[in-house]
């Protein structure tokens, strides 16, 4: 594999499109970070936002990560993100969604949207009601769609497989991994890691997923806080962003790091600090691009197979990254990025195309 640069600079995003729409109250923010590889694909989030600032940074740098995530997964999008700002009173949810759909649409194709934190499939539904570019629906017959998280779940166990080899020269059977979160992708990661005979600790607030897994599973259950630095050999990030600051990365005992959370260091300089300390860290975006390559099997009307089969490349992709990490000097999280970056670089531009 070979790179212009290692650390090419970054790019501001390509397009910011900001929506009021008075009738509905729908107001939030389209950011297109990227459209060299296609169009720019990302989910659409409905969160309260402190102000408009803080809307268009979230949008910003969520459309980022989709950015790098997408070129990594070599699907042929670009990366992109809507927000929506949460009214402030009731309002009519279907009214807000159609709405969002017309801003969608008169992007003609440079923004493909799907459904992500605070949205679901009848929001996508009312969607697709005004455009065609969505994804997040409900599936039909054998075609992929619908949730995505199994899929990502699937992605996370074939990344950490390689990454376990590779700094540990072990199989899962022999490890012990503790996983926070036990949420959508969570609970199909513990599925899966506990079919590959691993054993698991877990944290979840939910006490009664919490017991579930301790029932299924074999699991002990520990507090969030006592997780982050227990007697594990893994630790797999499955609840919030910004899990790997100063702190918990010293706090650590684990000697891998990967999950499904997406932004999971407090920021990039964290990635050196792990390095330093002897852990690995799988580069989020890397590990759980699962979930996006479901949606592009959904919205490319890719069978169930090719899904599957893009999905289980991720672990030799983690290998490859890792390899490549070693060879250049970089930590992982650099060198996913850099592969991502070279790949959008050279890529070709999207063309517009109906609503
Ligand atoms: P989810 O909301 O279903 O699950 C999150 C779980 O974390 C919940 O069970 C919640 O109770 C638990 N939680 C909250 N705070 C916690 C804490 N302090 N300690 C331990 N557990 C805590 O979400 P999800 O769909 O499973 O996604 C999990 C993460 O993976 C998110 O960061 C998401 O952005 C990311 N992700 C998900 C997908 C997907 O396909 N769903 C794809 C890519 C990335």
């Amino acid at each position: 594999m070979s790179l212009t640069t290692h650390h090419r600079q970054d790019l501001p995003p390509e397009e910011v499109v900001t929506f009021y729409d008075r009738e509905s109250g729908a107001r939030g923010i389209i950011a297109l970070h990227s459209t060299a590889l296609g169009p720019a694909a990302g989910g659409c989030r409905l969160w309260r936002y402190a102000d408009h600032q803080a809307a268009t940074l979230d949008a910003l740098r969520l459309a980022e990560g989709m950015a790098l995530k997408n070129a990594l997964a070599e699907l042929p999008f670009g990366g992109g993100k809507a927000v929506i700002c949460l009214p402030d009173g009731p309002f009519d949810r279907a009214a807000l969604f159609r709405a969002f759909g017309r801003e969608v649409a008169s992007l003609k194709g440079r923004y493909v949207t799907a459904e992500d934190v605070g949205t679901s499939v009848a929001d996508m539904s009312e969607v697709a009601t005004q455009t065609h570019h969505v994804a997040g629906l409900p599936p039909k017959g054998a075609q992929p769609g619908g949730d995505p998280s199994p899929w990502t779940a699937l992605g996370v166990l074939q990344a950490m497989r390689a990454a376990v080899r590779h700094r540990l020269g072990a199989e899962l059977s022999d490890m012990t991994v503790a996983v926070q979160g036990l949420g959508h992708v969570g609970f199909a990661l513990c599925e899966l890691l506990h079919e590959a005979g691993a054993t698991l600790i877990v944290a979840e607030p939910r006490s009664e997923v919490a017991a579930r897994a301790a029932d299924r599973f074999g699991a002990m259950v520990m507090s969030s806080r006592a997780l982050l630095s227990a007697r594990a050999d893994v630790f797999a990030p499955c609840a919030l962003g910004g899990v790997l600051n100063a702190q918990s990365v010293a706090d650590l005992k684990a000697s891998v790091v990967c999950g499904a959370a997406n932004n999971q260091l407090a920021d990039d300089a964290m990635a050196e600090r792990l390095a330093e300390r002897d852990i690995l860290y799988a580069p989020d975006f890397l590990v759980n691009a699962g979930g996006i390559v479901n949606v592009a099997g959904e919205y490319l009307g890719w069978r169930k197979a090719e899904v599957r089969r893009r999905v289980l490349a991720i672990g030799m992709r983690m290998g490859d990254t890792l390899a490549h990490a070693a060879s250049a000097g970089l930590t992982p999280h650099h060198a996913a990025r850099a592969i991502a970056q070279d790949r959008m670089a050279r890529g070709p531009r999207v063309q517009a195309q109906a609503a």
